[in-house]
């Protein structure tokens, strides 16, 4: 169709900030990813401040696991670290620094770990 007749498909729509970067849709439809195995995975573990009270997360990445999973994996580190989290991004954030306890929980679990950044 003639250009100026195209209907317009961004910016307009109310949902478009809230769409998926990865599949452009909103709610996000992009395949559900599926959990590895712990043993074929290395998490990322970092330090990270958030927000302007500058709070201390510990904040555990390069998981892949389905959304259950990582919520599960989420509920057992904030009880083993005894501190509260969230799950963002599919990132875990643990409120509180406590890699070596995230670390040594992880470990026990089958991942490998590794610490990145300070
Ligand atoms: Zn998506």
């Amino acid at each position: 169709m003639p250009l100026d007749e195209r209907p317009t498909v961004y910016s307009t729509e109310p949902d478009f900030e809230k769409r998926c970067p990865r599949c452009g849709r909103y709610p996000c439809r992009c395949p559900k990813p599926k959990s590895l195995p712990p043993q074929q995975q290395t998490a990322a573990i970092s330090r990270d401040r958030k927000g302007r009270g500058g709070k201390t997360v510990t904040v555990i990445r390069d998981l892949q696991l389905s959304p259950e999973d990582l919520q599960a994996l989420a509920r057992q580190l904030k009880q083993h670290c005894g501190s509260g989290g969230t799950v963002k991004d599919g990132d875990i954030e643990i409120q509180g620094d406590h890699r070596d306890k995230v670390a040594a929980r992880l470990r026990a679990l089958g991942y490998k770990t590794k610490l990145v950044g300070g």
